[in-house]
């Protein structure tokens, strides 16, 4: 996408929010706030439980909330639904934000990968009653990023025998991986990160067939801000401060360093 997806993302710059990186008051895995002086969070302790090979990289391009917040909006909206506030055509918005994050931070996603990445592909969706073109538009937007559609193949689907992973709850029987992924380096792209159910089940699975290393990239990570004090103060501390695409939350500072001094 390169210009164009530049374009269309600094056209939305105001709508996406730093991810701080782990350390003190942020999770190690998913980068949202721990209770008390845990280094993971709520979420990632329960999703890590139910999985024998949890992922311990989620890398978020962005932080969102559910109220009054435009990139939820439109990451969360499902198929062809229309924003509500108007906005942007999602598989569009979804593609040149990952094109431009990948672009200047594929060096940081490959360092915590250990090597090249071999293998992309994404999560399907284990909602029951969905069509199967349904299943997800990630594979739509992937197609449209030149660094990543090589790489890409859709080797996770839903196990409609298994349970169906729920919030927080985690299921690595809940995909089937087909195809070879023995040894596979994989970046794991999603749009939204809640609890992180779907993507430890989803990379416990690919771990279990094989994959030397998952990493996951998240457009978005969902955050509570009243859920406890390390949620408040990442989200007071980055909705006042510039988003950047300088920096991602595995080569920033977990410091109050502004954006400007990176
Ligand atoms: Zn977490
Ligand atoms: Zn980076």
């Amino acid at each position: 996408m390169g210009d164009a997806a530049r374009e269309m993302t600094d056209w939305y710059i105001n709508l996406y929010r730093n991810v701080p990186a782990a350390g003190p008051g942020v999770c190690r895995i998913c980068h949202s706030g721990p209770n008390d002086s845990y280094a993971i969070c709520d979420g990632c302790r329960d999703t890590k439980r139910n999985v024998r090979r949890p992922v311990r990289n989620v890398v978020p391009i962005s932080l969102c909330i559910k109220e009054d917040d435009q990139l939820y909006d439109i990451v969360s909206r499902s198929g062809n639904q229309s924003p509500r506030r108007g906005g942007p055509d999602r598989t569009t918005f979804l593609a040149a934000t990952i094109s431009r994050f990948y672009a200047a931070h594929a060096r940081c996603l490959k360092r915590v990968a250990g090597g090249d990445f071999t293998l992309v592909t994404s999560v399907p969706s284990t909602r029951s009653g969905e069509p199967l073109p349904a299943f997800h538009p990630m594979p739509k937007v992937i197609q449209m990023i030149a660094a990543l559609k090589d790489l890409y193949k859709p080797v996770l689907w839903p196990d409609i025998g298994a349970a169906v992973v729920g919030p927080r709850v985690s299921n690595e029987h809940a995909f089937k991986v087909t195809g070879c992924v023995d040894g596979k380096v994989v970046l794991l792209v999603d749009d939204i990160f809640v609890s992180g159910a779907h993507v430890q089940s989803a990379a416990s699975a690919l771990h279990r067939a094989g994959a030397a290393s998952v990493t996951v990239l998240v457009v978005a990570r969902l955050i509570n801000p009243e859920y406890n004090e390390a949620n408040t103060i990442i989200w007071n501390r980055t909705r006042t401060e510039p988003f950047t695409f300088e920096r991602c939350c595995l080569c920033g500072t977990s410091s109050r360093r502004s954006s400007e001094s990176d």
